[in-house]
């Protein structure tokens, strides 16, 4: 399988609009982060994790021609702003794009974008044309790429999905993995987890909390996402241990699995 990390921004993005801090005026590409998603291929399968603000920006420019599916992790804004912008794969395949989250960010989804749920009399524009499948804990496949959801903690009660594809995680937006959870992530190759900074944050793991998770799981490789203005990633990249490494907007990670 080939991941590639289409995003590794916070919810801003970086820079953010509105401001002239270290990294927001950095001229060091790595410090320009589009918002958090990741694609997923094997030879047969594309999926997409995430429709994030900046999708038809991360789809042009990894010329992404078409999607088998797309996987939502939870449904704050920066990961479900860019999906009016599936609509040109609909167009492509002539088909309903199946769309895969938990009940809830299927329900937010259905709220914030009702047009693409028929709860909106057509005005005569295209509209996202979709195919629902509602994730539980329970393991499945779309295509010829397995899938273990990950149940995790994003703030003191919101659920989200982290994802596991063979010997890959990918764990954003949370600030808890709970014990049952972590049994699911044994034995990784690469771990793509959230950090957020090194200060604290009532929903995101700081890059601290982040290492402790990586420290108990012992992946050979672990890259932090989700990444805020405060990390300059040349002056930052110094303190984190061998093995962990910052994302990089368009970074891939093969595996053989
Ligand atoms: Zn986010
Ligand atoms: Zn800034
Ligand atoms: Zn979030």
């Amino acid at each position: 399988m080939r991941f590639t990390i289409l995003g590794s921004g916070t919810s801003t993005g970086v820079p953010s609009v509105a401001c002239e801090c270290a990294t927001c005026t950095s001229t060091d590409p790595r410090d320009t982060r589009l918002r958090t998603s990741l694609l997923v291929q094997d030879d047969t399968t594309t999926l997409v994790v995430d429709t994030s603000s900046d999708f038809r920006q991360q789809m042009l420019q990894h010329k992404v021609l078409e999607i088998d599916a797309v996987l939502f992790t939870h449904h704050h804004f920066d990961h479900i702003g860019g999906f009016d912008d599936i609509r040109p794969y609909n167009f492509r395949s002539g088909r309903p794009l199946p769309i895969y989250g938990m009940q809830e960010t299927l329900d937010v989804l259905r709220s914030t974008f009702p047009y693409a749920f028929g709860d909106v009399v057509s005005t005569g524009a295209s509209v996202p044309s979709i195919e629902q499948h509602i994730i539980t804990d329970d393991p499945f496949s779309i295509g010829t790429i397995p899938i273990v959801p990950i149940p995790m903690l994003h703030g003191a009660s919101m659920k989200v999905y982290g994802y596991r594809f063979g010997d890959v995680a990918y764990c954003t937006d949370t600030n808890h993995i709970p014990v049952h959870a972590l049994d699911r992530l044994q034995g990784l190759d690469t771990l793509i987890i959230d950090g957020l900074r090194w200060e604290e944050h009532p929903t995101h793991f700081t890059i601290d909390q982040a290492l402790e998770i990586v420290n108990h799981l012992k992946p050979r490789r672990a890259i932090l996402t989700h990444i805020a203005h405060q990390i300059l990633h040349a002056r930052d990249m110094q303190r984190l241990p061998d093995g962990v490494e910052f994302a990089i907007d368009g970074m891939v990670v093969n595996t053989t699995s």
